[in-house]
């Protein structure tokens, strides 16, 4: 599943081909027909990562919402268009530039009144300007859940996904499941300003590397492969920090590391 890094660069690619553009939009496949005509012919005026959200602001109210989920995904290319194959649910071009649009979890059009109703269930994104860190803090503060539970959960904090999630963690030597309620508001504040950075990196480098040059077993040059996390998939390799050993478990469906010694678990009565 891309992770908020991901979406905001395609956001950034897609405004610049297109914002601005009157868009050909068409369905080959058949399933967004309705959305497609709703669009086709309109000027695009912008495109906005919200989390893991897409919006296309084609004007009048309309809004066409694309959520990846774990199969969705997009290309690129110059004109002409390739020959349409597979389930291609969306393309948006103009004279120059194509994208299609495959195995989406969403692709709708909405209203603006029902895309602020579905902003307004998503917890803010590190990866937006705008965003105010207090709501994370306030809803994870509020919580018993696990930490690693609440970063996870797109109505606490947007955009965080898997890798995200363990770096994170271990980055602020916080135990996965250890209740929200239990952490400092200080801490969290930093776990966000964290977050805040290493998705930036993670958007512009197109690489997650969540590891400081010196911890790597290599510290020079560029970060090495099976050296660009802590934990993330290192299950019984030893941490780069303490030379214990990381640690995977099943957590509501997802994969879950951590290392034992550097993000000791926190009684909490
Ligand atoms: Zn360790």
């Amino acid at each position: 599943m891309p992770e908020g890094n991901e979406l905001h660069r395609h956001a950034l690619r897609q405004a610049e081909l297109f914002s601005g553009r009157t868009v050909t939009v068409d369905a080959p496949n058949g399933r967004f027909a309705d959305g497609a005509a709703l669009l086709n012919n309109r000027k695009l005026r912008s495109v906005d990562a919200f989390g893991k959200h897409l919006f296309y602001d084609f004007g009048r109210g309309r809004q066409l919402h694309i959520h990846l989920g774990l199969y969705g995904k997009f290309r690129e290319g110059e004109m002409p268009y390739p020959e349409p194959k597979g389930a291609l649910r969306l393309r948006i071009s103009t004279p120059e530039h194509w994208i299609e649009l495959r195995g989406p979890t969403a692709c709708d059009v909405l209203t603006q009144k029902s895309r602020d109703q579905l902003l307004a269930r998503i917890g803010p994104d590190p990866l937006r300007d705008d965003a105010d860190p207090r709501v994370a803090v306030n809803r994870i503060r509020k919580s018993r859940s696990p930490i690693g539970a609440l970063l996870m959960d797109q109505s606490v904090l947007s955009g965080v996904g898997n890798i995200y999630r363990a770096e994170l963690l271990f980055r602020a030597r916080l135990h996965p499941l250890r209740p929200g309620l239990s952490i400092p508001a200080k801490a969290l504040h930093t776990l966000w300003k964290d977050a805040v950075d290493l998705m930036h990196s993670g958007m512009i480098d197109r690489r997650i590397v969540t590891t400081q040059p010196a911890d790597r077993p290599h510290p020079t040059g560029k970060a090495r492969s099976g050296e660009t996390h802590y934990v993330y998939r290192r299950k019984g390799l030893p941490c780069f920090l303490c030379g214990g050993e990381i640690q995977l478990k099943a957590f509501v469906g997802r994969k879950l590391y951590w290392c034992p010694a550097c993000q000791p678990e926190v009684k909490v009565s």
